[in-house]
C-alpha cells in the first residue's frame, strides 16, 4: 500500500521560487505522471517525495503518516535517476544484489530475491555478465532491478528513458508499464514529453512556472484543459485559439465571432471580456458552406487522417480529417466546430471557463 498525498507543498530556493503551494493526491499504485516543460519544477517535487529535498513548507504523506521532513532512508521509496549510477566494476547479479546485501540480507534470501526480479525483468541470461558492455536497453533493466530489489513502497523516476533513442524508447516504456501492472507499486514518473505522460499514466500533474496548472486523467487532461497552458501543452498538433472579445452567460449555448454564431457547450459560467475559444484539430469539420470560411494552405499526410492548414479570418486553424477526405491545396472550405467538445478560456489569466456544474476538473489560480 503506497498513497501519497501532497499539500500545500512548497520550495523556495533562496528568493527563487521552484515550487508554488502544490496540491494533489497519487492514489496507490497509480501510475503517476508529474509533466511539465524544462524549470517548472518537477524533479524538485519529485526530489521532495523521495526526501532528497527538504520542503520549504506543506506536508507529505505517506499512508497516512507526516513525511515531510524525514531522510530519505525513513520513507521506503526508491529513486531511479535518468542515468542510474551502476557499479562498474560489479556484475550484473553483485548490481542488483547490492541494495539487499547492505541491508544485510542473508545470502540465501538474497539469491532468491534476485533470481525474482531477474525474472520480472527477463535478465535471468545476463546476470553474470559485467555492466559495462551492456545495451542501454540491459542497463537500464539493471537500474530498475536495483530499485525493485528491495520491494519499497513506492518508485519515483526521473526521466528514466530520457537519453535513449525515440524507437527504443517507446519499446522501454511500453516495458516499464506492462512491469508497473505486474508489480502494482505506486510509481511518480517526471517527464516533459507529452506523450509519454498520455500513453503510460493513469494519473497526470501538468506544472509550469512552479504552479500545478491542472490533475486528472490523461482523458480529463486532454478533454477539459483548465487553462490555455494545458490545452496547449497537451495534443500534437495542439488546440487551435481562436481570440475574440464577448460575454458568455450561464446556459448559452452559443458565442458571437465577428460575423459567425459558433454552438459552445452549455452551462458555462457567466464571462465577459477577452476571451478564448480553443477547438482540438479533430473537433474541426470540413464543410460545402456555412460556418466559417477559409481557404486551404496546407496539407500533411499522416497515413490515416491528413492535417488540413486553413488560413480563416481568425488566423490559421488546423483540421484533421480522414486521409481519403478530398480536399486540395487552394480550395476554399467552410469549417464548423463539434459543439461538445469546445473550450473557453479567460485570456488574461488564462483559466478555462468551467462549466457551473462541479465536472471534477482542478483550475488552477
Ligand atoms: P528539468 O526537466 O529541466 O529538470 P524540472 O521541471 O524538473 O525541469 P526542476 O529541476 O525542479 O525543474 O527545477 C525547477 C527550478 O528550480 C529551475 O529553475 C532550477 O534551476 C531551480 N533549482 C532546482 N534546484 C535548485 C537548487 N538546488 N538551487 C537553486 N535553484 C534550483
Amino acid at each position: 500500500m503506497a498513497e501519497i498525498i501532497i499539500k500545500n507543498l512548497r520550495k523556495d530556493f533562496g528568493d527563487f521560487t521552484a515550487v508554488q503551494e502544490s496540491s494533489f493526491t497519487i492514489e496507490d499504485g497509480e501510475f503517476f505522471m508529474l509533466l511539465g516543460p524544462s524549470g517548472c519544477g518537477k524533479t524538485t517535487t519529485l526530489r521532495m517525495i523521495a526526501g532528497l529535498e527538504l520542503p520549504s513548507s506543506g506536508e507529505i504523506f505517506l499512508d497516512g503518516e507526516e513525511i515531510s521532513q524525514r531522510p530519505p532512508s525513513q520513507r521506503d521509496i526508491a529513486f531511479v535517476f535518468q542515468m542510474f549510477a551502476l557499479y562498474p566494476h560489479m556484475n550484473v547479479r553483485k548490481n542488483i544484489s547490492y541494495p539487499l546485501i547492505s541491508q544485510g540480507m542473508r545470502r540465501k534470501d538474497v539469491k532468491a530475491k534476485v533470481a525474482e526480479v531477474a525474472n520480472i525483468l527477463g535478465i535471468e541470461d545476463i546476470l553474470n555478465k559485467p555492466v559495462g558492455g551492456l545495451s542501454g536497453g540491459d542497463r537500464q533493466r539493471v537500474a530498475l532491478g536495483r530499485a525493485i530489489v528491495r520491494d519499497p513502497k513506492a518508485f519515483m523516476m526521473d526521466e528514466p528513458l530520457g537519453a535513449l533513442d525515440a524507437e527504443f524508447r517507446e519499446h522501454m516504456s511500453e516495458e516499464l508499464r506492462a512491469l508497473h501492472d505486474r508489480m502494482g507499486a505506486t510509481t511518480v514518473y517526471v517527464t516533459h514529453d507529452q506523450l509519454e505522460a498520455m500513453q503510460m499514466g493513469d494519473k497526470i500533474v501538468v506544472m509550469n512556472n512552479a504552479v500545478v496548472e491542472q490533475f486528472g486523467t490523461p482523458r480529463d487532461i486532454y478533454d477539459k484543459p483548465a487553462s490555455l497552458f494545458v490545452a496547449d501543452f497537451i495534443g500534437s498538433p495542439s488546440m487551435n485559439f481562436i481570440s475574440f472579445n464577448g460575454s458568455v452567460a450561464v446556459g448559452d449555448t452559443t458565442v458571437t465571432l465577428g460575423n459567425t454564431c459558433v454552438t459552445v457547450p452549455q452551462q458555462l459560467s457567466a464571462h465577459q471580456g477577452d476571451l478564448v475559444l480553443g477547438v482540438r484539430p479533430e473537433h474541426v469539420q470540413l464543410r460545402d458552406e456555412g460556418g466559417i470560411r477559409g481557404k486551404v494552405g496546407a496539407l500533411e499526410y499522416l497515413g490515416t487522417t491528413q492535417i488540413v492548414v486553413l488560413d480563416t479570418d481568425y488566423g490559421e486553424i488546423k483540421a484533421r480529417v480522414d486521409a481519403d477526405h478530398p480536399v486540395s491545396v487552394g480550395d476554399q472550405v467552410s469549417l464548423s466546430f463539434i459543439a461538445d467538445t469546445i473550450s473557453l478560456f479567460d485570456k488574461s489569466s488564462g483559466a478555462a471557463i468551467r462549466s457551473v456544474l462541479n465536472d471534477g476538473v482542478i483550475a488552477h489560480g
